[in-house]
């Protein structure tokens, strides 16, 4: 099948990312720009000003946005791989994929590491983080998932942060699936390193991650890099000496990035942006409850970002088939990934509105209806 040409009408994503994107997103792509061409050098800065701006940072202390090619596990893996020196040790705060994802790099590049576990729909235990740096003095990082897009958990990095800096620990933060839609509080959180992605809430289009974090902290961590090509300094360094990425740069979704970066300042920054999200999870849930669909978490740890939803008790539900009709009918959601439990996912962020959430109720509740499901409204 030829994929269709950029337009509006392709199925809508309601997923973690890639997301569904602006036309005007896709149509900024549609150029060739020289990757060290000035014009190109001078548009990464202003995105990497504009990063700090959105966070906001104050590049007067030494914040930077650096970009980094590759997907989001690009720019954990590099924080993890450049500033934790080989005596140092990581502890890792996990209750879901991505907190496996960090200890799984860890033992990769055999990097002393520890983690602290919670089930899947329980946020990090602050006493036990609390004691397990008190009863060991090596361990000099902690690293926190902020949404852990596996169930939609929202960990507190706020109260997280506080313990960790008490201890004088260094505090990195996978912001993937929140940076830009919830607003994050560096210095009450006490986060020395901040890792995102391009294609999550920001709504641009896959392609590199970026990392927030202090110049004099990194510089510290001269000669700790262990991977060439995710050498976070290094990156750094290439972008004081000339502008450029290291090696090619993901042109394309640059220029993607730059349009979304505008959308979201135009929505009101990460606040705006934020208000939508909430808007359309809330909409989503309470017509799922309608249809007969159970969430996962409980409600006060649950984010406005992705939900996760429980298969049925009729026997006669199958995820596969939900899917395809959904799909069929130009909604696209997502297989769930939890170990405890059989769910499914839908994500309440990209460049989707309430009406595209209704639009999509409206087709779970038809497809329910095809399925012969029989399902009482969850009170
Ligand atoms: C998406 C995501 C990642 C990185 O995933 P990629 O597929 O490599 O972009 C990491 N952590 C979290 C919490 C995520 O949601």
């Amino acid at each position: 099948m030829t994929p269709s040409l950029p337009s509006a009408h392709d199925k809508t994503l309601y997923t973690p990312g890639p997301l569904t994107t602006s036309l005007a997103v896709k149509q900024a792509m549609l150029h060739d720009a020289g990757s060290w061409h000035w014009e190109f050098n001078a548009l990464v800065k202003s995105i990497r000003d504009r990063i700090v701006a959105l966070a906001c940072l104050d590049p007067a202390t030494g914040w930077e946005a650096i970009l980094l090619q590759g997907s989001g596990t690009f720019g954990v893996e590099a924080v993890l791989t450049s500033v934790v020196p080989t005596t140092g040790k990581v502890l890792v705060l996990s209750n879901g994929a991505y907190g496996e994802r960090a200890l799984q790099m860890l033992q990769h590049h055999r990097t002393h590491h520890l983690a602290l576990r919670t089930p899947e729909d329980t946020v990090p235990d602050l006493a036990a983080l609390d004691a397990t740096l008190s009863g060991d003095p090596s361990i000099s990082h902690v690293v926190a998932i902020h949404c852990e897009t596996t169930t939609g958990i929202l960990n507190p990095i706020a109260r997280i942060g506080p313990v960790v800096k008490r201890h004088n620990r260094v505090f990195i933060v996978d912001a993937m699936s929140s940076f830009g839609a919830i607003p994050i509080d560096f210095a009450a959180s006490g986060i020395d390193y901040l890792i995102s992605s391009a294609n999550k809430c920001i709504e641009g289009v896959p392609g590199f991650s970026f990392v927030l974090c202090r110049r004099p902290d990194l510089e510290a961590t001269a000669g700790s890099a262990r991977v060439l090509s995710l050498d976070l300094l290094g990156q750094l360094r290439g972008f004081d000496k000339n502008g450029q990425f290291r090696y090619t740069p993901p042109t394309h979704s640059v220029l993607a990035f730059d349009q979304a970066l505008r959308e979201l300042e135009q929505e009101g920054g990460p606040s705006g942006r934020g208000a939508r999200y909430r808007r359309n999870h809330e909409v989503l849930l309470a017509g799922m409850k309608r249809i007969g669909f159970r969430s996962y978490l409980p409600h006060p740890v649950q984010s406005y970002i992705i939900t996760s939803f429980l298969f049925p008790p009729d026997p006669s539900f199958t995820f596969e088939d939900l899917y395809r009709r959904l799909s069929d009918k130009g909604h696209i959601i997502y297989p769930g990934k939890i170990s405890q439990a059989d769910t499914f996912r839908i994500g309440s962020i990209g460049r989707i509105f309430e009406s595209d959430v209704r639009a999509l109720l409206a087709a779970v509740a038809d497809s329910v209806a095809e399925m012969n499901l029989h399902l009482p409204p969850v009170t």
